[in-house]
Formats: C-alpha cells, structure tokens, sequence
C-alpha cells in the first residue's frame, strides 16, 4: 500500500521521538516542525498528506496553524491535545481539523487515525466531485431524490433525522462538533439545541444501527460531538 507522507508538529521532543519511531516502523514517510511558522511553512512547501499537530506550541495557538493551512488546503490534520485542554480541541475541530488524539495517547490510536484518514483521502480520491449518491455499508442515501435506504429499504427518517444524516455521511470520517451540527441544523447552537441534537441522534440510530447500543455507523465523542465511520 502507498504510504502516506505525515507532517509532524510538536514541540515536546520526547512525543515526537514516539511518533517518528512509530511512523519509521510502519514505512510512513515523515516531515517534522518544531513550532507553528515551521509547520506551515513546511505544510505549503512539501504538500504532506496529513497533519498531526500538537495544539500547545511555544509560537503560536495550533488553532492558527489550522486556520492558516485551511485558507488554502484542505489536507487532513489531526491535532493532539492534553486532557484538560478539551475546549481547545473543539475549538480545533471547528476550526477545521478533521480528527483528534488526546495525550497520553498509545501506538495503537495513532496507527488507528492514520488508517481513517487514509481511508477517506483514498474514497475522496475515487470519487469524481460531488456525488449524487452515498453509499456506506448497508445505508445508501440518494441526496438527488432526498432519500435514504438501509439495503433496499427506504427509511423513514424525519426531516431533522435526514438531515443528520446527510450532515454526517458528506463529512464521513470527520470528527463534527455539537456546535458544528447544531449550526448546520438549527443555525443555532444553545444549550438546547445539544439537548435535542442528542435525541434526534437516538432516534436516527434506531433506524441505522442494527444494535444501537453499539453503534457501527455513528461513533459518539464524548463531550465533543460524532462521527460517522466508514466502513470497509
Ligand atoms: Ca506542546
């Protein structure tokens, strides 16, 4: 398989000694930035396939790093972030970051964020534009005739449902926040529209997932938002 080439960004040499050993024993190609100016500067001149980016930088806010990246790329980036530091993780998200690890984080996680995201930039490159027509696992959303089945049958969703739906499989394999949703779906994100979010999530579940109490489609992020999985 083709390896991807990854731009590391982290300051603390003793994480990025474990990731570059990580990525060097799984044939991963690797670039790494000590600071924010480095990363960018070496984001926009090797084209890397993805971006780990540690948030906490002795320059700049990572969430700068993405906001700088996105104004003209849209490669994947992954931040990582200290436990206590959860709002900054939503605020990355919503920034633009596609995923996130939280440290202390084991070999396995990272390999596994990895695998996703070259999972969705090898779907993204078989695809030919906007499709018309989603496909992910047994679930099928048809976005022309506003539809959604699960094998051949049409799901009754609700307009809310469907457009969770929707929301979720267009950014599949992206980590979305609750506010990011709620935007998208209410235009507004008080701690009400959460609320509902949560259920309407419950209810669309019920009409996915063969066991809704382990979800193989949408992945809850705790305190963060969901994600849709793409599956094999
Ligand atoms: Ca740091």
């Amino acid at each position: 398989m083709n390896k991807l080439t990854v731009l590391i960004v982290e300051d603390d040499m003793p994480v990025r000694n474990l990731i570059t050993t990580t990525l060097k024993a799984h044939d991963y190609k690797y670039l790494t930035a000590p600071n924010g100016a480095a990363a960018v500067l070496e984001a926009s001149s090797y084209n890397p396939d993805v971006v780990l980016l540690d948030l906490g930088l002795p320059d700049v806010d990572g969430v700068e790093v993405i906001k700088k990246i996105r104004s003209w790329s849209n490669m994947p980036i992954i931040v990582i972030s200290a436990r206590s530091e959860d709002t900054d993780k939503i605020e990355a998200l919503d920034a633009g970051a596609d995923d996130y690890l939280t440290k202390p984080f084991s070999v396995e996680e990272l390999l596994a964020r990895l695998r996703v995201t070259q999972r969705r930039l090898a779907a993204a490159k078989s695809r030919p534009m906007e499709e018309a027509v989603f496909q992910n696992g047994r679930i099928r959303v048809d976005y022309a005739a506003g539809c959604a089945y699960l094998d051949d049958e049409q799901l009754h969703l609700t307009p809310i449902e469907y457009k969770l739906l929707c929301l979720l499989s267009q950014n599949v394999g992206k980590v979305l926040t609750h506010t990011f949703i709620t935007q998208k779906i209410w235009g507004s994100s008080w701690d009400n529209d959460i609320a509902s979010l949560r259920v309407f999530m419950a209810t669309l579940r019920k009409k996915l997932e063969a066991a809704p109490g382990s979800p193989q489609y949408i992945q809850t992020h705790i305190g963060v938002g969901y994600r849709m999985i793409k599956l094999e």
